[in-house]
């Protein structure tokens, strides 16, 4: 039987173990401040920002939002990001990717101060990980360390395979599995036999973006699989073929009808793999955590 990573629970110890540290910042010196930039209003990215400001509240934190309209200039949102750079409240910026097409995206990148770079994509703090060296770490691959850490998966030895290359998920996973002894593989859209290299994997990470594509044609049997992918399915064929054998994801669609669903068939992960992550629940709730957690430890750097 195969044992599902629990991102929410995971996600609740890393804020459990926070909350004594923010409290120690809040009554010594000032709570850690997190300031979100939100250019435009893309539905999914109002969530996202939405739950950052939440959380960071709910735990004592400062958080500000700062809304630009769809049409800002990149000159207009360097100017916050330089007000920012300099507000000693202000330990953590972050810009919501992805911007609009008029935006020099790694102008905005470049501008954040790395010691205030909580999502990790600054170039520095990517060279300081490509070195192994101390910086803050891109969220989502940190989470996942930190899940297979909490729950004893040591990549040590193991033959990791990414599938998918972004600057925000696939090669900072690889990076850091690689640090922790893994022997990584990663794999993209020309990548041949994709289904056999995954096969190879004792740890296969999917973060694709694609609707249940990884079948149990890819799953070594007994492998840990990390479903990274968060899609929006509204069409009941989907639905339907990736809902077999999960009655409550079909129940899910005939209610709303849409669900949210991984890049690998559910069925597959809890039939042939020793342990994996759902979709929802999994990978998602950390991702948030470890924001907090970067958020944090940017504070107590500075005001140490
Ligand atoms: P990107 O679109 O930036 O990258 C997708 C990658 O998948 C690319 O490298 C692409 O290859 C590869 N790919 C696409 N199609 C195929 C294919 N048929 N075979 C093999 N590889 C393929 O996505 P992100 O990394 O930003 O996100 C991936 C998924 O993870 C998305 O569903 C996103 O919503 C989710 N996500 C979830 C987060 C969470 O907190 N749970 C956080 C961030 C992302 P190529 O480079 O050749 O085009």
């Amino acid at each position: 039987m195969a044992t599902i990573l629990d991102g929410k629970a995971i996600n609740q110890q890393i804020i459990d173990e926070l909350q004594p540290r923010i409290q120690h910042l809040a009554q010594t010196r000032r709570p850690p401040g997190l300031v979100v930039i939100l250019v435009g209003n893309d539905p999914g990215s109002e969530i996202y920002v939405g739950n950052k400001v939440r959380t960071c509240r709910a735990l004592g934190m400062l958080s500000e939002e700062i809304r630009l309209p769809a049409t800002a200039s990149t000159s207009e949102l360097l100017a916050h990001i330089e007000t920012l750079n300099q507000r000693p409240d202000v330990d953590g910026i972050l810009v919501q990717m992805p911007l609009p097409k008029q935006i020099d995206s790694r102008a905005v990148l470049l501008a954040i101060r790395p010691d205030k770079d909580v999502d990790g994509f600054h170039p520095f703090n990517v060279g300081q990980l490509v070195a192994n060296a101390p910086a803050p770490r891109p969220c989502t691959p940190a989470g996942i360390m930190e899940m297979l850490r909490r729950y004893d998966i040591s990549p040590s030895g193991k033959e990791a395979v990414i599938v998918g290359r972004s600057d925000i998920v696939g090669k900072p996973m690889a990076l850091l599995l690689l640090h922790q002894h893994a022997t990584v593989t990663i794999c993209h859209s020309k990548t041949p036999d994709l289904p056999a290299v995954c096969r190879r994997a004792g740890i296969l990470v999917a973060a694709i973006g694609r609707a249940g594509m990884i079948t149990a044609d890819y799953i070594k049997p007994g492998a840990v699989v990390i479903d990274v992918g968060m899609n929006r399915i509204d069409n009941r064929a989907d639905a339907e073929r990736i809902a077999q054998g999960t009655p409550s994801k079909l129940a899910a669609f005939e209610k709303n009808g849409t669900v949210l669903v991984g890049d690998v068939l559910p069925a597959a992960m809890a039939e042939l793999s020793s342990a994996y992550t759902p979709v929802p629940g999994g990978v998602g709730p950390l991702t948030i955590a470890m924001l907090m957690a970067n958020t944090v430890q940017s504070a107590e750097l500075r005001l140490a």
